[in-house]
């Protein structure tokens, strides 16, 4: 029998795709919910809970998709089971660019989101005039600050009642307050004026996601980019990282391609270096005349006044698979591992014990496999009348393994007198 794909929900269309101003996916789900005249949360247990459960074991609980709705537009394994669950409703498949998703393999989640949806008043305005209310991904996203449209500064909050909007409102519809209902949008809003600053790095970010790197790159593409970067400057890794305001160990680590940088770290970079962020993140250096003045770096700040922060990071990484290395860790948060060792001595430790484990498990899984290789082709050899030598027996392994290794030339030894015995015993039964 063959299944013909069949949609379970509207194949809405995402607004903005391809331009700066793509929506968000949470943005989506609101509108797609409204499009069936549902609740975000009467959709999301309708239609999309079972798809997450699936994808991710059956054990999942409500309560922890809500948790993960927060970071649905963002790089991490919460964002990919939400792209999943509605890509698979929708039967769309090009929904990643509703998210930080294209930039997974190069950007951490570091300083990324905010923790709500900021908003921009005007161009509510001007959607709501054009008939298509959305939130863009880019008001999501922590480091812009300014409208790059309207250059003015985007609204945190709702300005009747105060309220900040989560990104993914359970009750809630685009351009409209959660707790008031006011709409968020108007054209009389009072004008802030944006500091210059701000406005380039919030354009910045808007050209980056208007194009996505080539799904190849990956860090040490990144890394080379920026050792190029820097030998064109012709400054010391040390005087760079000083005027980038992040930590040498970090940029030491990047250019030699570990770790994925956080956004506060590229941009800062970026504006140090002279460098256009969105070819930056495709692998590539591309001197840009206007691009934002070096400024004190969130990363910089962050080192004095925002431990909750770092430490809230870390915690999140207590889950990943495989388990995150020391050296990893330290260059995804910008600093040194001692300095974590020091100032959070508990919870790196749970991650270097998760870490320690994770590699003894790996080892044993490795040798046992090697061990059934040993035995495998030491029969077959032997059962096709070779003489299964050391030397030949390793011509069939993969180049970094030999018989050197004890437990594995044990392993042919007793394979090879095994066989004999019983050829010998055949032997004279027969006889
Ligand atoms: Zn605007
Ligand atoms: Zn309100």
């Amino acid at each position: 029998m063959t299944i013909v794909p069949r949609s379970r929900l509207y194949r809405l269309d995402p607004a903005g795709f391809g331009t700066a101003f793509v929506e968000s996916l949470t943005s989506f789900i609101m509108r797609l919910a409204a499009a069936h005249h549902l609740t975000p949360g009467q959709l999301v247990r309708t239609s999309l809970t079972a798809l997450m459960r699936s994808s991710r074991g059956a054990d999942l609980q409500i309560g922890e998709i809500e948790l993960t709705a927060a970071f649905a537009n963002g790089v991490r394994s919460g964002a990919r089971m939400w792209l999943r669950a509605i890509e698979e409703a929708t039967t769309h498949d090009d929904l990643a660019r509703l998210t930080a998703l294209p930039w997974a393999r190069v950007l951490s989640g570091y300083h990324l989101l905010r923790e709500t949806m900021a908003h921009c008043p005007l161009c509510l305005e001007e959607m709501a005039e054009a008939g298509l209310v959305y939130e863009p991904l880019l008001w999501a996203i922590r480091l812009v600050t300014v409208c790059p449209k309207h250059e003015r500064v985007l609204e945190l909050a709702c300005r009747q009642c105060g309220r900040t909007q989560a990104a993914f409102r359970w009750n809630g519809r685009p351009g409209i307050c959660v707790k008031c209902r006011v709409w968020l949008g108007g054209a009389d809003a009072s004008l802030v004026t944006a500091a210059r600053n701000e406005l380039q790095v919030s354009q910045a970010i808007a050209s980056m996601l208007a194009a996505p790197p080539r799904p190849e790159v990956d860090p040490e593409l990144i890394g080379s980019a920026l050792e190029a970067g820097m030998a064109d400057l012709g400054v010391t890794q040390s005087a760079f990282a000083l005027a980038a305001g992040v930590a040498v160990p970090s940029v030491s680590a990047w250019r030699r391609g570990l770790g994925k940088i956080g956004l506060p770290g590229i941009v800062a970079m970026c504006a140090v270096g002279g460098w256009d962020v969105p070819a930056f993140l495709d692998g590539r250096v591309v001197t840009v005349v206007d691009g934002p003045a070096p400024m004190s770096s969130p990363l910089r700040r962050r080192h004095l006044f925002d431990w909750d922060f770092v430490r809230q990071r870390l915690v999140e990484h207590g889950g990943d698979e495989p388990p995150i290395t020391q050296v990893r860790l330290a260059a995804e948060l910008g600093v040194t591992v001692g300095w974590l060792r020091k100032q959070l001595p508990g919870e790196t430790q749970v991650l270097i014990d998760r870490r320690h484990e994770w590699e003894i498990a790996r080892a044993k899984a490795r040798i046992e496999m090697l061990l059934a290789l040993v035995v495998s082709t030491t029969l077959r050899l032997l059962e096709s009348g070779r003489k299964a030598s050391a030397r030949e027996v390793e011509c069939h392994f993969p180049s970094n393994v030999s018989l050197q290794e004890p437990r594995l030339m044990n392993a042919w030894r007793q394979t090879r007198l095994e066989w004999q015995l019983a050829r010998d015993e055949t032997r004279s039964k027969a006889a």
